[in-house]
């Protein structure tokens, strides 16, 4: 019963080959057995996800089942659960229980997802690799020694060990697409604006997004299509109506133009990752899509611009823990002053003061115009260079990541190397862009994933593609070997 499809979970539930009381206590499980190799949770609600499961049997009975009730999901622990522990992988937030549900979870629920458990993630969603977290690192389940990806790295690892059947994430700068890529599993990162932002724990409000992490780009689909959509508590949330991804999924690919940035083929590139991505670029090819090479000239300096804008945004965010009214606060504070500051250096981690101290820097009035102002010019050069790539091509593909998973302890004392992991996806978070990481061949083992972006509310389309070379190919069904797996 282990990475099947949604579809074929649904079909077999309304076939009563078991029910999804019995599908959610095998996935319940698997995490008791498994999850000690990867912690890739960091709250498991055994306890919800059953009462869940048995309102979902009663729908099921009723004949009002709809396409995802009864499979069970988890949540990336900065969606806000009502009553459950939300901690956003933090000290800062390790006793705080969420007073209600973020939207994208409350419609996950009322598409009669049972909820598993709340996944481990970096802190704050800072990091791409999953070892900021306070409870610490989650492991990558093809090879315990490596990092997942973060900060997603929880979800990413939980849909790649069988530890559930989907989940959510956010991707600020990469955090779907990248652990998506090193856990070989499938990742969409939507347009800014697609899902609602109510009730996800803010780290970058301009760049943060919602997504699935599923098996397959049929089943993000399924996921996506729940979620997905206006939210009056989310000014930002777009108006724009959903369309009905499944029916998008079998449209035909061929005449398709495909865009590959030669930024994106360039230095710095494995050349095994290389080879693997272009041979599912001559799967495309086969399926009747065309190539040609594109340039986005200010691509490369998404990553600095990143750096500025990010920690800016996180540093006025994040102002709200500061030990008065909810979070961590220290123990016998001498006066207000000494309350801050305790309960900030004692709540908060190295990587999220670095961007807190970051922030404050490039937005203080004597810094503000050499370093915010200019990231925010070059922001709309690079969301430019991708409207003119998209008057010629349907699609860009590239690497999601410059190489395959590293080791755990590989990067964690040099930053700049970590936030270089980065490099191809968070242009498409400064543009606002639609994103996907699917599996295509591994090297030495080691998943490795074809990065797709599309333009504005284009996530249709990008299932679409990412389907059709699903259906030509087997490499998103390849699964860890984990120790006692079945
Ligand atoms: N790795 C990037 C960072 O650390 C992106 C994180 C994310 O997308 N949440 O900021």
């Amino acid at each position: 019963m282990t990475e099947p499809s949604i579809p074929a979970l649904s079909a077999a539930l309304r076939a009563r080959e078991f029910s999804a009381r019995e599908l959610t206590e095998e996935y319940l499980a698997r995490i008791e057995r498994l999850d000690d190799q990867i912690n890739a949770y960091i709250t498991v609600t055994a306890e919800q996800a059953l009462a869940a499961a048995e309102q979902a049997d009663q729908q099921l009975a009723a004949g009002a089942a709809g396409p995802l009730t009864g499979i069970p999901i988890a949540h990336k622990d900065i969606f806000c659960t009502h009553g459950v522990k939300t901690s956003c992988g933090s000290r800062m937030l390790d006793s705080f229980i969420a007073p209600y549900d973020a939207t994208v979870v409350q419609r996950l629920q009322a598409a009669g997802m049972p909820m598993l458990g709340k996944t481990n993630m970096d802190e704050f969603a800072m990091g791409s690799s999953n070892e900021t977290s306070f409870y610490g690192p989650v492991r990558n389940p093809w090879s315990h020694e490596r990092v997942p990806g973060g900060s997603s790295g929880g979800s990413a690892a939980a849909v790649a060990a069988g530890l559930c059947v989907a989940a959510t994430g956010t991707d600020t700068g990469g955090s779907i697409r990248q652990p998506a890529a090193f856990c070989g599993v499938t990742g969409i990162k939507p347009t800014y604006g697609r899902c609602s932002r109510w009730g996800m724990i803010a780290f970058a409000s301009s760049l943060d997004q919602a997504g699935v992490f599923a098996r397959s780009a049929a089943d993000a689909a399924l996921v996506l299509q729940a979620m997905a959509g206006f939210d009056e508590h989310d000014s930002t949330s777009a108006h724009a109506p959903v369309p009905d991804y499944a029916a998008q999924l079998e449209e035909r690919i061929d005449g398709l133009k495909i865009g590959l940035p030669k930024e994106y083929f360039g230095e710095g590139l494995d050349p095994d990752v290389a080879a693997s991505v272009e041979a599912a670029i001559k799967e495309y090819e086969a399926l009747g899509a065309s190539v040609r090479e594109i340039s986005l000239p200010n691509v490369p300096l998404s990553v600095p611009v990143y750096y500025v804008v990010a920690p800016a945004e996180c540093s006025s965010n994040l102002a709200r823990f500061d030990g008065v009214r909810y979070g961590h606060r220290c123990d016998a504070p001498e006066d207000l002053e000494d309350l801050y500051k305790r309960s900030r250096a004692e709540g908060f981690g190295p990587e999220v003061k670095r961007r807190i101290m970051i922030g404050t820097y490039v937005l203080s009035a004597g810094y503000y115009d050499a370093y915010y102002l200019k990231a925010q010019q070059l922001r709309h050069l690079i969301s430019d260079d991708f409207r003119r790539a998209f008057e010629q091509v349907d699609v860009i593909m590239g690497p999601t990541t410059p190489s395959t998973a590293f080791a755990l302890g590989a990067k964690s004392n040099d930053p700049v190397a970590m936030y270089l992991n980065d490099i191809y996806t968070i242009a498409t978070n400064l543009a606002g862009l639609p994103g996907l990481s699917i599996p295509v061949a591994p090297v030495d083992g080691m998943p490795v994933g074809l990065q797709l972006i599309g333009d504005v509310f284009q996530e249709g389309r990008l299932l679409n593609i990412a389907h059709r070379l699903q259906q030509a190919t087997d490499w998103h069904r390849l699964t860890p070997g984990l120790a006692a797996n079945r």
